[in-house]
């Protein structure tokens, strides 16, 4: 579903991905790890076409989607982001929060937008909150939403950079359970996370990151217990 063929990215003189090859099949969970500054945010950002790649192909269901010709906003639509920080409208309902991109890139009328917006928040828990505003539910909940809204414009792909990491730790676990039902129900994710416990679980593939390149890629049972390269032995004796 998805190939990347020798990436690079650089910001200026700073090389961030220095050569990344990679296939990603539908149906597979994917969690990326890694120490911090080693690109793995910058490296889903180049997927969904938030950065400028350098150098590199990444294919899209068989389409070169780094292409000038290409159409920018439709291979976006074909993958759901969830970051960090929620990045919910505060000035709009959580309905509205969820409806507002179907809507506008006329992919549903408002009235199917509703019914799917329904049908999420009750996947996700949450139809309770569809009349709240962003400020009036927690940081779990607020994530939730993020999800389902991005769930909204039925993405064949979802990408997670470090979903948990802003959520007071009794929140982690309502978020993490929404992921795994999505990657029991057949998604194709891939998910930056420092949660070993859910990558061990939930994974169907680990790659280890560091300095811009992927240095090993296994099951779990491989990267955990036997991992063969020195850098990703040293990363989990910090982490595990
Ligand atoms: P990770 O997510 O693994 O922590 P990032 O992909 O965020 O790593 O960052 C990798 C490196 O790229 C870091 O050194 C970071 O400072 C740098 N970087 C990321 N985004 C930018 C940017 N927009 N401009 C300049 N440098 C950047
Ligand atoms: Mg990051």
């Amino acid at each position: 579903m998805i190939k990347v063929k020798n990436l690079h990215k650089q910001f200026g003189d700073l090389k961030v991905l220095n050569g990344i090859n990679e296939h990603i099949e539908a149906g597979e969970v994917v969690v990326v790890i890694g120490p911090s500054g080693s690109g793995k945010s910058t490296f889903l950002r180049c997927l969904n076409l938030l950065e400028d790649v350098t150098e590199g192909e990444i294919y899209v269901d068989d389409e070169m989607i780094n292409a000038p010709s290409v159409n920018v906003n439709l291979i976006r639509q074909k993958m759901g982001m969830v970051f960090q920080h929620f990045n919910l409208f505060p000035h709009l309902s959580i309905m509205d929060n969820i409806t507002l991109a179907p809507v506008l890139l006329k992919k549903m009328t408002k009235e199917e937008a509703v019914k799917k917006g329904q049908e999420l928040l009750t996947t996700v828990g949450l139809l309770d909150k569809a009349d709240a505003y962003p400020a009036q539910l927690s940081g779990g909940q607020k994530q939730r939403v993020a999800i389902a809204r991005a769930l909204a414009m039925n993405p064949e792909i979802m990408l997670f950079d470090e979903p948990t990491s802003a959520l007071d730790p009794e929140m982690v676990g309502e978020v993490l359970d929404v992921m795994k039902d999505l990657a029991k129900s057949g998604m194709t994710m891939v998910i930056v996370t420092h949660e070993m416990g859910f990558a061990r679980e939930v994974a169907s593939r680990v790659l280890f990151m560091d300095q811009g390149q992927i240095l090993e890629s296994g099951t779990p049972d491989e990267v955990f217990n036997h991992p063969k390269n020195e850098r990703t032995q040293s990363f989990l004796s910090k982490v595990l």
